[in-house]
């Protein structure tokens, strides 16, 4: 997850975050190295499933703005409106604050995932970040990864690229589909307890992961590679995964849908 807390403090217009090292992580501090449930993971074959029916997710029927906020470590897109929320049937029908959507990706096409799944790294993963506040009172956040594998063109990541890709370029986009990266019909998920993977590495999201991976072109990660992120004379960022972390002991949990 990128810089979403920076975004909160530094303002939707600031460009000031400072591009992170993904080649010095094992250095990047506090729970970031001391952490015992840290993000991303190789995610382990479940320990448990359940068999769900209905939606899983429901996404707000309104079209709603999301601003390019691209910073110098990630494609960026922030909902303009705070208070969209969107509902996670099978967790309760959990109402969710849909706060911002961003990419990883990598040098090459072999890995770009932070997510490995049963062993598999793909080439790109976005992820949809919502928060919701605990039982305790505590915001915790529900972060849903979607994986891409290369292949056709992807239409979502065409519309999130189209036009000035600069930061200091906000654009809004009407009506950003979602529901073509998170689709209320999808089939399969997994869910792991876990942590943000850019400092402050906080322990505090539920991890749900799309199994099925989507495609992304040769071409559109070249363009990703090649973003001007933050700044017209910082360098371009060929890579902003985070390798995964320790298991220490926690399980996943798959969940099938059915009807
Ligand atoms: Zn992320």
């Amino acid at each position: 997850m990128i810089f979403f807390m920076a975004f909160w403090t530094i303002g939707a217009a600031s460009n000031s975050a400072t591009q992170l090292n993904y080649h010095a992580q094992d250095h990047w501090e506090g729970v970031c190295t001391t952490g015992q449930a840290q993000s991303p993971i190789d995610i382990p074959a479940p320990s448990s499933k359940q068999y769900v029916t209905g939606n899983f997710l429901d996404l707000p029927k309104n079209s709603f703005m999301m601003n390019n906020l691209n910073n110098p470590n990630t494609a960026k897109y922030a909902v303009e409106n705070e208070k969209i929320e969107a509902t996670v049937p099978w967790s309760g029908n959990r109402k969710v604050t849909l706060l911002q959507l961003h990419l990883h990706w990598g040098a090459s096409n072999a890995q770009g995932s932070e997510h490995l799944i049963k062993g598999k790294a793909y080439a790109a993963e976005a992820h949809l970040v919502t928060s919701y506040i605990a039982d305790d009172g505590s915001t915790k956040y529900m972060v849903f990864a979607r994986v891409f594998k290369l292949g056709r063109e992807n239409h979502f990541i065409k519309q999130m690229m189209a036009g000035e890709m600069n930061s200091g370029q906000n654009r809004n986009i009407a009506s950003f589909s979602l529901g073509q990266l998170y689709p209320a019909n999808t089939a399969e998920w997994l869910t792991y307890q876990g942590g943000l993977t850019t400092p402050p590495c906080s322990e505090i999201v539920d991890w749900v992961v799309v199994t099925k991976p989507l495609t992304i072109s040769n071409a559109q990660l070249k363009k990703l590679r090649a973003m001007p992120l933050g700044d017209r004379n910082m360098d371009a960022l060929p890579r902003n995964w985070r390798n995964t972390q320790n298991l220490n002991g926690r399980r996943s949990k798959l969940f099938l849908r059915s009807g």
